[in-house]
């Protein structure tokens, strides 16, 4: 399809988690943010590209998400980041992880898919690709946020495991307090132009006290996103290395692929990830006809998206908040 006729999507996720309630609206602004500077580009007649690129930098920039400014940190105190995208029109994609001092990992990823015959650059290599092509390194400190400052400091006193943060909605109460001081706000976005072209993109701080060097799903492509004209695009987030198990962004788009609308190929991938890993999390899907599918089984997960001029919006399970755009 080429002919400028399909209906413009973007559906954006904001980290699924357990979201303490004094980030929950910031959360949510972000996303409803994020999902109208994706569609703009989109009703502009942008490409689905421009577009997840745009939101995932409006979260990037904001300090309630754990991306670019907000990240959180590692053992060691420092920020690591990874992000992906990927064009659906003939699986190109680019991705970067534990990068430092980026502000925007979203748009370096996107220059190793459109500037090097590489998808995936890391460390030190994605640095030096970035200063060659003008991205240049911000301080340290500008990305970090006194709220992630304090989640390293709790959780370095306390060697919590970080599983608690991904704990599905049944789990005991007495995890909270830790979540009530931990951030992790991932965030993605998926989108569908006008020309039928799919897009998907996540960009990730990771989880607060990993280990130098570890790399989540984020900039898998497969696990943190996925996007193929043929069936649609996914952007996932929550347990990293769960995610990273069954592939989760291409499992949605396998089932896709197999008849399944976008919100029951969202869910049947969740359960199967709780049911071979016990892992937790969310994904927003688009497929290629414009079916929206967004799931999580983890307390929270902020999400928008917008379809028509509405956008719809939610943070605890069963939501769905309308708004005229
Ligand atoms: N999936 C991310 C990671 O493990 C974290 C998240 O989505 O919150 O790095």
């Amino acid at each position: 399809m080429s002919d400028l006729s399909m209906e413009p999507v973007v559906v954006i996720h904001g980290g699924a988690w357990a979201i303490p309630d004094k980030l929950s609206s910031a959360s949510v602004e972000g996303v409803c943010s994020a999902a109208r500077a994706g569609y703009d580009v989109l009703i502009r007649g942008g490409s689905a590209m421009d577009a997840v690129e745009a939101a995932v930098r409006v979260m990037e920039d904001c300090p309630a998400f754990d991306a670019g400014t907000g990240s959180v940190l590692n053992t060691k105190g420092e920020v690591e980041m990874d992000s992906v995208i990927m064009d659906g029109r003939e699986l190109q994609c680019g991705s970067v992880a534990c990068v430092q001092n980026i502000k925007n990992p979203v748009s370096l990823a996107r220059a190793v898919l459109e500037k090097t015959d590489h998808t995936l650059l890391v460390g030190k290599g994605a640095n030096e690709f970035a200063e060659e092509i003008g991205i240049h390194t911000v301080p340290t400190d500008s990305l970090v946020t006194e709220d992630a400052r304090e989640e390293w400091r709790h959780f370095m006193q306390f060697k919590t495991t970080v599983n608690v943060l991904f704990r599905n909605r049944e789990a005991t109460p007495s995890t909270s307090a830790v979540c009530d001081t931990l951030g992790h706000d991932t965030v993605g976005a998926v989108a569908l132009d006008r020309s039928g072209t799919t897009a998907a993109a996540t960009s990730t701080g990771g989880i607060t006290a990993k280990r130098p060097g570890r790399v989540g799903d984020s900039p898998i492509v497969g696990a943190g996103a996925y996007a193929d004209n043929e069936s649609g695009a996914v952007s996932t987030t929550g347990h990293g290395e769960s995610i990273t198990k069954v592939c989760l962004a291409r499992q949605v788009t396998h089932l896709m692929e197999s008849g399944m609308s976008a919100q029951k190929a969202s869910e049947v991938a969740l359960q199967k990830m709780a049911d071979r890993v016990k892992g937790h999390g969310g994904v927003v899907t688009v497929s290629k006809d414009g079916d929206i599918g967004k799931h999580f089984t983890t307390e929270r997960m902020a999400w928008a998206w917008i379809k028509a001029g509405k956008l719809h919006y939610g943070l605890n399970s069963g939501e769905d908040f309308i708004a005229a755009e």
